[in-house]
C-alpha cells in the first residue's frame, strides 16, 4: 500500500510504502478510488487553526499525530473484509463516512459519531484517502452510492455532509423567509445544489468572487447571489428584506468579517449558524440576542443518518452536479497551495 503523507507540519507529503493491511474483526479494507481535497486538510497540513488575533489551535495538541495520510472524502471498492463484517463485499464499491467515533458512547451507537468525543476520524486522526487504500474500522460506515460518478459522490462524506447538516439546523423556513449563505467555496456550492429540496424560502449566497456566484446561478436557479466586494453586506440585505433581515444565515467561511456581517444582519427569530474555520473573533453587545429571541450556534460535519439521507437525495433528484476538477494524487500538495489561494471553483478530487 502506497500512501503519501504528512511527516512534518507545513513540509511537502511524502510517499510511503507499507505493507497493505489485512482487515481484521470488522474492519474494511477500502481500494481508493477518489479522494475530495478539503480546506481543512490545509489546516492539518499547516498545524492549526487560527483563533484570530496571534492566538492559533494547534492540531498536535488536539491529538493529531503524525506521519499522518489525510483525505476524508474517500469514494472505493471493497478489497478484503473482516470475518465478522456483514453487509458488504469484496467488488462493492462505497462512500467512506470518515466521522468515526470510539464505537460505544451514546453518540456513536446512535449513529452521530460526529459528536463523539474521542473521535478517530480518517484522515484527521487515523489514516485517510490520500492513498492506494484506507482501512475502515467497521462495514457500518460505509454509504452505497449506486448510481454515483466517484468524483462526485466523494465530496458528499465532508463537503455536502456539513453542507446538509447545517441547511437542517436552519430549517423549517418558510417561504416568505430568507436564508443568507456566506461563501460559495465547495460548501456553499454543495449547500446550493440541495437547499431546494429543503425549503422554498428566498435563498442570498454571498460572496466577493463573481465567477463562483455565476457558478451558483447555473447551480440552482432561483437562488439570488450577492458580490459584497463593494458593498456593505448588512445594509443590502437589510434593503433586500425591507429591513426584516435574515431569517436563517448559514455562514461557511466564519472569520471575523463574515461572522460580524452575519450577526448584524440577523432578523427577529433568526439563527446564525457558524460552520467555517477560517478563523477570527466576534464580539457583540450581549442584550442583543436576548431582545431579538436569536439563536448563535455552531454545525460540525453531520452524522451518519444524514449522510444516507444526503445521498438518498442525490440519487432521487435529478440536481445540477457541482463542478469538479481531478487530479493524479501525486498533485495534492499543489493543490493544497491552490486551495490555500481559492482559486478552486467547486471541488477538488484526487484520484489514482
Ligand atoms: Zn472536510
Ligand atoms: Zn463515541
Amino acid at each position: 500500500m502506497k500512501s503519501l503523507q504528512l511527516t512534518d507540519f507545513g513540509k511537502p507529503l511524502q510517499w510511503n510504502e507499507y505493507e497493505t493491511p489485512e482487515p481484521v474483526g470488522k474492519e474494511v479494507l477500502v481500494k481508493v478510488s477518489a479522494c475530495g481535497v478539503c480546506h481543512s486538510d490545509l489546516h492539518i497540513w499547516e498545524g492549526y487553526y487560527e483563533l484570530g488575533g496571534e492566538e492559533r489551535i494547534y492540531v498536535k495538541e488536539r491529538g493529531v499525530n503524525l506521519p499522518l495520510t489525510m483525505g476524508h472524502e474517500v469514494v472505493g471498492v471493497v478489497e478484503a473484509a473482516g470475518p465478522d463484517v456483514t453487509g458488504v463485499k469484496p467488488g462493492d464499491k462505497r462512500l467512506v463516512y470518515p466521522w468515526v467515533g470510539c464505537g460505544t458512547c451514546k453518540y456513536c451507537r446512535s449513529e452521530r459519531p460526529q459528536m463523539c468525543s474521542k473521535p478517530r476520524s480518517l484522515g484527521v486522526y487515523t489514516n485517510g484517502g490520500y492513498s492506494s487504500h484506507v482501512l475502515v474500522p467497521d462495514a457500518q460506515y460505509l454509504v452505497n452510492i449506486d448510481g454515483l460518478r466517484d468524483e462526485q459522490a466523494c465530496s458528499y462524506a465532508c463537503a455536502g455532509l456539513t453542507a446538509y447538516s447545517a441547511l437542517k439546523k436552519a430549517m423549517p423556513l418558510e417561504s416568505d423567509e430568507t436564508l443568507v449563505l456566506v461563501g460559495a467555496g465547495g460548501l456553499g456550492l454543495m449547500a446550493v445544489q440541495v437547499v431546494r429540496e429543503l425549503t422554498d424560502a428566498r435563498v442570498i449566497m454571498m460572496d466577493i468572487d463573481d465567477e463562483k456566484l455565476e457558478t451558483v446561478r447555473s447551480l440552482t436557479p432561483g437562488v439570488e447571489t450577492l458580490n459584497t466586494s463593494q458593498k456593505d453586506a448588512v445594509s443590502t440585505i437589510m434593503e433586500m428584506t425591507a429591513n426584516a433581515g435574515a431569517n436563517a444565515v448559514i455562514d461557511f467561511v466564519n472569520n471575523e468579517h463574515t461572522a460580524k456581517a452575519s450577526f448584524g444582519m440577523l432578523a427577529k427569530n433568526g439563527q446564525m449558524i457558524m460552520v467555517g474555520l477560517f478563523g477570527g473573533k466576534l464580539t457583540f453587545p450581549t442584550p442583543v440576542p436576548a431582545l431579538k429571541n436569536q439563536t448563535i450556534r455552531g454545525s460540525y460535519t453531520g452524522s451518519l443518518v444524514e449522510l444516507r439521507e444526503l445521498i438518498d437525495i442525490i440519487k432521487e433528484k435529478d440536481l445540477r452536479p457541482v463542478p469538479v476538477k481531478t487530479y493524479p494524487m501525486d498533485e495534492a500538495a499543489s493543490l493544497l497551495d491552490r486551495v490555500k489561494d481559492g482559486k478552486i471553483i467547486g471541488r477538488a478530487v484526487l484520484t489514482p
